[in-house]
């Protein structure tokens, strides 16, 4: 193994019986690759004992750094948090959950060796329930052409990144972030590690599908305008075969006269275009939302309690 300083970010919110887990295989790991590291828990203000472990274990083991913060923030912060924080070469980003298999983390310094910038380990999808798994492919492949950016199925948070990257990453200032999409957006080489599902250790995924759907939501409008476009092009269509409708009609009227039918058409009319319109609107409030929250530039998260220096 080479002189380079790994950071292991591992984001926890309410991980309390993983912690130590979580600790223990990566020490275990890491002994047998013989490299520098330390280990950064973010704790996104849990409500159980996951802060009182990582506390205990900072205090055992000199590698053990924790930013912890005032409430939670959700992970896209608590990920914000501990690249800003981490000194390594190269970060590498665990689950707290040990669904993240430690044996890989081998192969990513390998592949940090050999000059990527990015290494992504990419799961498949057993043990997700079917319906899930479903819905994230069909996602996957329709986000793929609504937006600008490439996001692929599978390729999750289980990454290591060069300093570099760690630093692109970083310049991305926006509030609304999506970590997919800005691991994607700055580029670099990048190498791929397969590797096959494993089932959560201790306790409950903190997704739920209303979480899953906003996340979904955030992963398209966050990266382009092309929502936008589509309406307006929609918008396009329709004015123009509403036109030429009404043109025919005008024409028919002319030569044979005002008929009393006319009701279903107008209904089915006004009820399309109405619901075009709602849509439209909808996609541009995102946008507007967005902006807004944008513009009110708060910070990130708010920390509680660190034993690291560095201080952004
Ligand atoms: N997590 C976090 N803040 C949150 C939700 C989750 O820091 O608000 C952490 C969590 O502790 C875990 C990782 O993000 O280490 C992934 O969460 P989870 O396992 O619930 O997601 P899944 O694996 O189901 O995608
Ligand atoms: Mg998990």
């Amino acid at each position: 193994m080479n002189d380079a300083f790994y950071s292991f970010l591992i984001p926890s919110y309410n991980e309390s019986d993983n912690i130590l887990l979580i600790h223990q295989a990566l020490t275990d790991e890491l002994e047998k690759l013989h490299c520098s590291y330390e280990i950064l828990f973010v704790d996104d203000g849990s409500k159980d004992d996951t802060f009182i472990k990582i506390h205990q274990l900072a205090t055992e083991h000199d590698e053990v750094k924790y930013v912890s913060f005032t409430r939670n923030f959700g992970k896209e912060a608590a990920l914000l948090a501990g690249l800003r924080h981490a000194r390594g070469d190269a970060v590498i980003m665990m689950d707290a959950d040990l669904q993240h298999p430690t044996y890989l983390i081998g192969d990513l310094i390998e592949g940090y060796e050999e000059g990527f910038n990015q290494v992504v380990a990419k799961r498949n999808r057993d043990g997700d329930s079917r319906i899930r798994s479903f819905l994230s492919k069909m996602y996957y492949k329709w986000i793929d052409q609504v937006t600008d950016v490439k996001l692929k199925d599978g390729e999750g948070d289980f990454r290591l990144l060069s300093r570099k990257a760690v630093e692109a990453v970083l310049e991305l200032s926006e509030g609304n972030r999506f970590s997919k999409g800005l691991f994607s957006w700055i580029g670099f080489e990048k190498k791929i590690i397969y590797y096959r599902n494993h089932i959560r250790g201790n306790g409950d995924s903190k997704w739920s599908y209303r979480k899953l759907i906003n996340y979904g939501i955030e992963g398209i409008v966050s990266f382009n305008q092309k929502p936008l476009r589509i309406c307006l092009y929609g918008g396009l269509i329709i004015m123009f075969l509403a036109l030429l409708y009404i043109f025919l009609m005008f024409v028919q009227i002319i030569r044979t006269g005002i008929e009393v039918p006319g009701y279903f058409s107008i209904i089915s009319s006004v009820l399309f275009l109405g619901g075009v319109q709602l849509v439209s609107l909808g996609i541009i409030g995102e946008y507007v939302g967005r902006i807004y929250a944008e513009t009110k530039r708060r910070p990130h998260y708010l920390i509680r309690d660190t034993n690291m220096d560095r201080d952004l």
